[in-house]
Order: C-alpha cells, then sequence, then structure tokens
C-alpha cells in the first residue's frame, strides 16, 4: 500500500472529519496547547470552562494572570503548567503580532521559527497550530501518524519522513492535510491502538501488520 491508498481508504470510511474541532483560530491555539499530554475530553472540559468565563482569547488570557487560568484548565492535567505557558505564549503572540491574522501575514517560515522559540510548543504543538489555526499547508505528524504508518507498510519513518511522503504524493493542500491528520487520529482512535482492532478495520486487507499476523498463524 502506498500513502494515496491509504488515504483514499480513510476517505471512504471517514470523509471530511472536520479536524480541528473549535470555533476560532484562537481557541484552536488554546486547544493545541491544552491537549499536551491528554485526551481531547479532558481539553473539551476545560474550554468549556474558558468559554464560560469569557476566558477564551488571548488577549482575555493575558490579561489575567496564570492563577486566574489554572483552576479554569484543571481538566486538562498539568493545568499551573499549561496555565503558565498559555498566559506566556498568549502575551508574546500579542505583543509582537497583535493577534493571530496578523502573524498569518508574516509567512510560513517566521510563524514557525517564533513558535519553535517559545517555551511550552514543541514540534507537533506548533505544526498543529501552523496548519489548524493558521491555515498554512503543514502536515502533523504525532505518534499515531507514525503508528499507522510503520504498521500498514508505509515505513519506520521520522516526523520529517513523514512529513515529506505525504507532501510527495498528496501534495500541499492545506484543507486536504488537515482533513488527512483528522481521519489518521480517527483511525487510531478507533482500530489501531496500542492493541490494533484489526479484524474490523478499514485498511486491513492492505495492511503490512494485518498481512503478516494473518500468514504467521
Ligand atoms: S489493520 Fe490493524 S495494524 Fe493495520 S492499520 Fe488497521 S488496526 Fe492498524
Amino acid at each position: 500500500m502506498d500513502i494515496s491508498e491509504l488515504h483514499q481508504i480513510l476517505l471512504n470510511k471517514y470523509g471530511d472529519v472536520g479536524w480541528w474541532p473549535g470555533d476560532s483560530d484562537e481557541e484552536i491555539l488554546i486547544g493545541a496547547i491544552l491537549t499536551q499530554n491528554t485526551s481531547w475530553s479532558n481539553v473539551e472540559k476545560a474550554i468549556n470552562m474558558l468559554k464560560m468565563n469569557g476566558m477564551l482569547s488571548l488577549s482575555a488570557i493575558a490579561k489575567s494572570g496564570p492563577g486566574r487560568i489554572a483552576p479554569l484548565i484543571r481538566s486538562s492535567g498539568y493545568y499551573n503548567q499549561k496555565g503558565m505557558r498559555l498566559f506566556s505564549i498568549s502575551k508574546e503572540i500579542l505583543e509582537k503580532y497583535g493577534s493571530l491574522s496578523k502573524m498569518r501575514l508574516a509567512g510560513l517560515e517566521e510563524a514557525e521559527n517564533f513558535l519553535m522559540s517559545l517555551k511550552g510548543i514543541g514540534r507537533e504543538t506548533c505544526d498543529s497550530i501552523l496548519n489548524y489555526a493558521l491555515d498554512f499547508p503543514v502536515f502533523v505528524v504525532d505518534k499515531y501518524t507514525l503508528r499507522i504508518f510503520s504498521r500498514t507498510g508505509l515505513g519506520d519513518l521520522n516526523i520529517d519522513e513523514a512529513k515529506d511522503l505525504v507532501y510527495g504524493s498528496i501534495g500541499k493542500d492545506t484543507e486536504t492535510l488537515k482533513n488527512l491528520h483528522g481521519m489518521i487520529v480517527f483511525l487510531a482512535k478507533d482500530y489501531c491502538k496500542t492493541k490494533p482492532d484489526c479484524g474490523n478495520c478499514p485498511v486491513n486487507v492492505k495492511c503490512l501488520y494485518f498481512l503478516k499476523s494473518n500468514r504467521d498463524q
């Protein structure tokens, strides 16, 4: 199987999954920071708390102190650290650009360098913000992507190799890349878990892991 075939199987199964969920670019950025080391259901609770308290924006977070944010995002875990990070990241973005739309105008390279210079933003969070909040053509590679690429036989790749594989075959359309990552997240949660449910997986007849385990039985 090649990446185009995987993409087509996922489209047939899931279609447009609408990932990343969020009513605004700022909500998506905040969610990308909150989701570090926790499940999305915990993030949703934290986002709802921020929303109910009028704190779901960079300006509201930057105006308040981290002490006000932390109790609201308790469900996302590491809430003191995440509260501090949300506060400092919001402040730095607003001080440098004034808004996410102005940050977008600075271009992909500058936005990427800036985000990667901020404490609390690593490769995956940076790519999530670039793709989903800032609409740049960047494919997000997470542990699910690497696991599925490895098991299906696309290769034991590092992050850059996985990106190149996708760009070389699927291209660099921003919306396509958003949906592909979303569908991979869905496949990993529905079937390709730590203990995979290969019998019901839509990819199985093309998947090296499944074919090998059937052959070995
Ligand atoms: S067939 Fe099994 S190993 Fe392959 S993608 Fe599906 S769940 Fe993962």
